[in-house]
C-alpha cells in the first residue's frame, strides 16, 4: 500500500516516493524537508538554477532535478527518471509558482498572462498527465495542488495568479471525482499569506507609503488575520505531511486554507 501510515512502517521501511514541483525554495523546500524526515523518498525539480544548486547542498538527502514544468517534454523526463529510480510515484504535489505581474487588466502584457497560466496551471497539468497513468495502474496515490486564497477572495491586480489558482481548484474537484474509484486522492492547499521576505518587503513598502513604522503596518495586516499572525511554510509542509499519509485516507476533492483564516485578502502587494 502506497501511503503508509507511521504505525504500519516495517522499521527503516520508506512510505513511498513523493515528487514535488517548484521546491528548490519557499514552501515546496520545507515540504521537501518534511516529507522526507517522514520516511519518504523525496524528488523535487525547479526552473532555478542557483536555487537547485544551494538546495542540493543544504537537502543532500532529496533528489533535485532541473525542470520547466510548462515544459512537457522536461517534466516527462523528470517523471521517467524518477520511475526509473523508484518504480513508482505515489505523490505528487504541484507547487511550482509564479506570480505574474501587478497590474490592471488592460496593462496585463500578453505574454505575462501567457506565462502564468503556463506555469501555474499547464504545469499542473503536465505533471498529471504523466503520472496519473503509474497511479491508476497501482490503484494508489495521493495529489495535492497548491492553490493559494488569492483564488478564493480574488487578489486585485493580480488577475492571472487568481484565475490560475482558482483553475487548480477547479482541477482538483474534478480529479477527486475521476481518480477517486482509482484509490487516488486529490486536495488543493490554500495557503494565505506565508512570513518571510516577500512579505516584508510588501510591508516595508507600505510603511514608506504611508508614512508609519514597519511594526505597525505589520500590525495592522495581521490584525487581519483571526490568529494575528502569518502562516509560515512549515504550516504549509505539515498540511502537505498530513494530506499524503494515511491518516488522510479518506480525505479526497477538499480545498483547505491555512491562513489563520482571514476573511479577505486586503493587504496591498
Ligand atoms: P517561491 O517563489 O519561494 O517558490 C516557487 C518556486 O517555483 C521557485 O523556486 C521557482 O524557481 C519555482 N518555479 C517558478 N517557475 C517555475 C517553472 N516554470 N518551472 C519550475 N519551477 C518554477 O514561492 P512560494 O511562496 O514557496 O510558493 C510556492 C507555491 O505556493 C506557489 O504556487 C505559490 O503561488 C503558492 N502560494 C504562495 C503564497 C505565499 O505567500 N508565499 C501564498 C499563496 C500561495
Amino acid at each position: 500500500m502506497a501511503q503508509e501510515g507511521a504505525a504500519q512502517k516495517a522499521p527503516g521501511a520508506r512510505r513511498g516516493t513523493a515528487l514535488i514541483t517548484g521546491a528548490a525554495s519557499g514552501i515546496g523546500k520545507a515540504t521537501a524537508i518534511r516529507l522526507a524526515k517522514d520516511g519518504w523518498n523525496v524528488h523535487i525539480c525547479d526552473v532555478d538554477k542557483a536555487s537547485v544548486k544551494s538546495f542540493r547542498e543544504d537537502v543532500p538527502n532529496v533528489t533535485a532535478w532541473m525542470c520547466d514544468v510548462s515544459d512537457p517534454d522536461q517534466v516527462k523526463d523528470v517523471i521517467s527518471g524518477v520511475m526509473a529510480q523508484h518504480g513508482q510515484l505515489d505523490v505528487l504535489i504541484n507547487n511550482a509558482g509564479i506570480a505574474g505581474c501587478t497590474a490592471s487588466i488592460e496593462d496585463v502584457p500578453q505574454d505575462d498572462w501567457r506565462q502564468t497560466i503556463d506555469v501555474n496551471i499547464n504545469g499542473a497539468f503536465y505533471f498529471l498527465r504523466e503520472a496519473v497513468p503509474g497511479m491508476k495502474q497501482r490503484r494508489g496515490g495521493a495529489i495535492i495542488n497548491i492553490a493559494s486564497t488569492a483564488a478564493l477572495f480574488g487578489y486585485p491586480q493580480r488577475t492571472a495568479y487568481a484565475a490560475s489558482k482558482w483553475a487548480m481548484i477547479g482541477m482538483t474537484k474534478t480529479l477527486a471525482m475521476e481518480l477517486g474509484p482509482f484509490n487516488i486522492r486529490v486536495n488543493a492547499v490554500c495557503p494565505g499569506s506565508v512570513a518571510g521576505p516577500r512579505i516584508d518587503g510588501v510591508i516595508e513598502r507600505d510603511a514608506e507609503r504611508r508614512g508609519i513604522s514597519a511594526a505597525e503596518v505589520r500590525r495592522i495586516y495581521e490584525g487581519q488575520v483571526s490568529m494575528r499572525k502569518f502562516v509560515t511554510v512549515e504550516d504549509i509542509a505539515a498540511m502537505c505531511a498530513f494530506l499524503c499519509s494515511s491518516d488522510a485516507a479518506l480525505v479526497s476533492g477538499q480545498v483547505i486554507a491555512v491562513d489563520g483564516h482571514t476573511e479577505s485578502l486586503s493587504f496591498p502587494f
